[in-house]
């Protein structure tokens, strides 16, 4: 079996000077070739799929925004067009075919390339960039299809309130995210689910925060919770906005860091899960930095060496230390 990818490039979803933009995948499309990967061709996901997770009034409400000329619809800002109605459910539907593949056994494992992103989106309401929320869509309809629990890890350098909130009450998903406290949108503290400490785990992090702080969390944070919580299969909102040099964040990763990550979390799915991971893209605003970022993840799928950058964050990292300890505790694990 091969790993399987989507592309959903949606080059017409676009706003003047608006960092999410079709340019941020250019870099990424040259490199492709490098990987033994099994494109699938990604169909629109329908009105009932979106509503595995959002209101059909919310739902209504992008397609109207869309089809009366669009604009700004809210103050992260979050645009629309003509054609974005239908972009958005591409990007639902080419994440739900990557999820459905590798739940089939059609694919090992899978990277959705697609945007717009959708970490941010809430079941009431499209917010940050973010139409429809396609990774809780993926998850909620991998239950439909016979999964008992889902786990979603999330390394976007900012919290995924859409994915938190469409998690909040299901006891069959699980959310972990790593962020940069302080900045959009605001929430993702340590304690801001105290009813639902075994499923979800917010890591908020200080400004620098990189590969030494990312290894540290992986084997603290991310193997004790993903171990104990057993999903059938991991999902993970990549975003490579967690690079030192991302233009709007402040996070410190390097492309080898993201590399170290994934092939991390790659290696934890074959322990729990027989290896089910999907990557799904969310954000990223340097080209550069999604290009060697979503390389690093095909390399950790594929199995090929990672080809090296010479990226590594000029700052020096902060001490997680005492911050971890607390989470450990937080969460009860020993
Ligand atoms: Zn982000």
């Amino acid at each position: 079996m091969t790993t399987a990818y989507t592309w959903v490039a949606s080059p017409t979803h676009e706003y003047e000077d608006h960092p999410e933009r079709p340019e941020r995948l250019t870099e990424l499309e040259t490199r492709l070739s490098q990987f033994k990967i099994e494109k699938l061709d990604a169909t629109p996901a329908t009105r009932d799929e979106i509503a595995l997770v959002h209101a059909p009034r919310m739902i209504e409400a992008v397609d109207l925004a869309c089809a009366s000329g669009g604009g700004i619809i809210d103050y992260a800002p979050t645009f629309v067009n003509p054609s974005s109605f239908e972009d958005a459910l591409l990007a639902s539907g080419g994440t739900l075919g990557c999820a459905r593949a590798v739940w089939a056994g059609a694919a090992s494992d899978a990277f959705a390339i697609v945007r717009p992103p959708g970490h941010h989106a809430e079941p009431n309401r499209a917010m940050g960039f973010c139409l429809f929320n396609n990774i809780a869509i993926a998850a909620r309809d991998l239950l439909e299809r016979g999964a008992e629990r889902v786990l979603v890890v999330d390394y976007d350098a900012h919290h995924g309130n859409g994915t938190q909130a469409a998690f909040w009450d299901d006891e069959r998903l699980a959310y972990l995210s790593t962020h940069q406290w302080g900045i959009y949108p605001g929430t993702g503290s340590m304690n801001d689910a105290p009813h639902a400490k075994e499923r979800i785990v917010n890591v908020p992090l200080p400004a620098h925060a990189g590969d030494a702080c990312f290894e540290q969390i992986s084997s603290q944070v991310i193997a004790p919770m993903v171990k104990s919580f057993q999903p059938d299969m991991l999902l993970v909102s990549a975003g490579f906005d967690a690079h030192w040099d991302d233009p709007i964040t402040m996070l410190g990763v390097s492309s080898a860091g993201f590399y170290g990550i994934s092939k991390y979390l790659v290696e934890l799915a074959r322990e729990v899960c027989e290896g089910k991971i999907v990557f799904v893209l969310e954000g990223g605003y340097s080209p550069r930095n999604v290009a060697n970022g979503a390389s690093a993840v095909f390399a950790a799928l594929t199995g090929v060496p990672f080809a090296e950058v010479d990226d590594a964050s000029p700052h020096d990292e902060p001490d997680l230390t005492k911050m971890i300890e607390a989470i450990r505790a937080w969460h009860g694990w020993k």
